[in-house]
């Protein structure tokens, strides 16, 4: 069994101030599970829930979420990190320094960081290496550009890069992986496939895990979708076969929406 989840991911919004704020309205939201499990005598399904914040707010998320009640209900991770170990890299954050924050997770391969930075597949699959390596749940995003989508390629393109990103994992270091399926024409345009598109790319994934690692590792595997996740339409996604949670973007950024995509799920 797949415990569901859902990740906000905050891009370059909220500094930490910010970010503190947004702790404090989430925690007033109704979010704690087991507060709310107390209180209505109801069993309320369990969602892992996490967020990524800057670089820059990581301290003051883990610092806040210790003090709250919040500690073990909220994870948080990063929305990058360095392949590299240590030592002369300008600018770059490694993955032990994560660790040393209490980073549970670290995004790898976003279409945006794809896009603006020099990231590749041979770059994204050294990245798993170091996160893994430091105890940290990589979760690795894929999904084909609109022009990969009219040109008919769609999902095969996403594969490819999850083929790349993967290739060097063990079956049982690909148990750990989340997967992120975020088609680039879907991200904060508003506009989703259709569910059952989603169902389909989702299956196709979790078919190619099948078939590269086996059927034990491929039911264990989390496969999120991304893109224009809203209040609105998470029940009709979260409720298709075999869609294991959310990547939010924008609308992770309010945390009354947040929470009720969570409750959504
Ligand atoms: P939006 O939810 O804003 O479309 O962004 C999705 C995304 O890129 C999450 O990583």
């Amino acid at each position: 069994v797949r415990t569901p989840m859902v990740i906000g991911n905050w891009k370059m919004n909220l500094d930490h101030r910010q970010a503190g704020q947004w702790l404090l309205e989430y925690s007033g939201s109704g979010q704690n599970w087991a507060r709310r499990m107390e209180e209505t005598g109801t069993v309320v399904n369990r969602v892992e829930i996490g967020v990524l914040p800057s670089f820059t707010s990581l301290l003051a998320i883990r610092d806040m979420a210790r003090k709250t009640d919040l500690n073990g209900e909220l994870s948080f991770g990063a929305q990058n990190v360095s392949e590299l170990d240590a030592g002369a890299y300008t600018g770059d954050i490694s993955a032990q320094m994560l660790a040393a924050l209490d980073c549970r997770y670290v995004l790898l391969g976003h279409s945006e960081q794809r896009r603006y930075h020099p990231e590749d597949d041979a770059k994204i699959d050294r990245k798993m290496r170091v996160v893994l390596d430091s105890g940290m749940t990589p979760i690795v995003c894929i999904g084909e550009t609109k022009l990969g989508r009219d040109d008919g390629i769609g999902i095969d393109y996403a594969l490819n890069q999850l083929v790349s990103a993967v290739r060097l994992l063990s079956p049982e270091d690909m148990c750990k992986v989340i997967v992120a399926y975020e088609p680039v024409w879907s991200i904060g345009t508003g506009t989703p496939p259709d569910p059952t598109v989603i169902e389909s790319a989702l299956a196709d994934i979790r078919d190619f895990i099948n078939a590269t690692f086996g059927a034990d590792v491929a039911a264990k595997v989390r496969i999120l979708y991304g893109g224009s996740v809203n209040p609105n339409n998470a029940a009709q996604i979260i409720h298709r076969y075999g869609v294991d949670g959310f990547l939010v973007g924008g609308a992770s950024l309010d945390p009354t929406k947040f929470a009720k995509i969570c409750h959504r799920v």
